[in-house]
């Protein structure tokens, strides 16, 4: 699945190819969207603004329609000039928006609805602003309430709820539990209010540090490394912990574990050294 941080850069280049200019053509192979475009047609529309939130992308129209689609694991958005080569097969094409400069194509995206923008929040559980890690209007207060209330949950699984914290995905989950030696199996009530407090601002900055103009595609958690050279063949260079197991610590030299957690059975890497449990107890990687 992507990041928050994947979906944050689609938004900001699809903002740029398609903000304030009118749309030309829509097609979808989605009969619910071409109904909603026969009734209002989008061609003739200026896109207003396209955003993320959490890992809904989100396209605002100027007669206050919004196009949802969030991409699960299989779905991308790309952007091509007039006449330009699609780098995937015409079949998987689900929604295509053009204007005078751009062709934006929608593939395999699995989940897209056309809704009015008051109907967004509670028609697809989008999260709100306030407890999306790349908002502006980032509340850490509420998203402390909401952990909180996780009570018998361990604060690996917790990081990944959308509806308690927005854009934080399984790699970073991983390495903001090292970044702040917080074992990912620690059960919230154990971790105390500056611990949780440390947490929620680290999610921040590390993803936030990752949507940076020259920041590339990879997540980048670990600078230790000057040139990034084996990047391709080794997508652990530039983290802490997430896809090293059995290599060392960059810290303690520990080797990294790596474990199935949770009910939805994500994968996890730590390092018992640098990230104990507060009661002294092991887990086994
Ligand atoms: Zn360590």
């Amino acid at each position: 699945m992507p990041e928050g941080d994947t979906i944050f850069r689609t938004a900001r280049a699809m903002g740029r190819a398609l903000i304030g200019k009118p749309v030309t053509v829509f097609r979808s192979t989605y009969p619910m969207l071409t109904r909603f475009d026969d009734d209002t047609p989008l061609a003739g529309q200026t896109v207003d603004q396209v955003e993320s939130r959490g890992k809904w992308l989100l396209i605002h129209f100027s007669s206050g329609g919004t196009l949802a689609t969030h991409m699960l694991m299989s779905g991308s958005w790309h952007i091509y000039r007039h006449g330009e080569r699609w780098q995937q097969p015409r079949q998987n094409m689900r929604i295509v928006l053009e204007n005078a400069e751009y062709v934006t194509v929608g593939f395999r995206v699995p989940v897209a609805k056309m809704l009015k923008h008051h109907e967004l929040e509670r028609a697809l559980r989008i999260p709100s602003a306030v407890i999306d890690v790349l908002s502006d209007n980032f509340d850490a207060a509420e998203v402390s309430t909401r952990l909180l209330k996780c009570r018998d949950e361990e604060i690996g699984d917790v990081l990944l709820h959308q509806e308690v914290i927005a854009g934080v995905g399984n790699v970073f989950k991983s390495e903001i539990c090292f970044v702040t030696a917080t074992s990912p199996f620690c059960k919230v009530p154990a971790l105390g209010a500056e611990k949780i407090a440390t947490l929620i601002a680290t999610s921040r900055r590390l993803v936030k540090a990752n949507v940076l103009e020259d920041s590339g595609d990879a997540i980048v958690t670990y600078g230790g490394r000057k040139r990034r050279t084996t990047h391709e063949s080794d997508p652990g260079a530039s983290l802490w912990v997430y896809g090293r197991a059995g290599e060392p610590c960059r810290k303690c030299g520990e080797l990294i574990r790596r474990r199935i957690q949770g009910p939805d059975a994500r994968v996890t890497f730590w390092c018992q050294q640098c990230q104990p449990m507060p009661d002294g107890s092991e887990i086994d990687g």
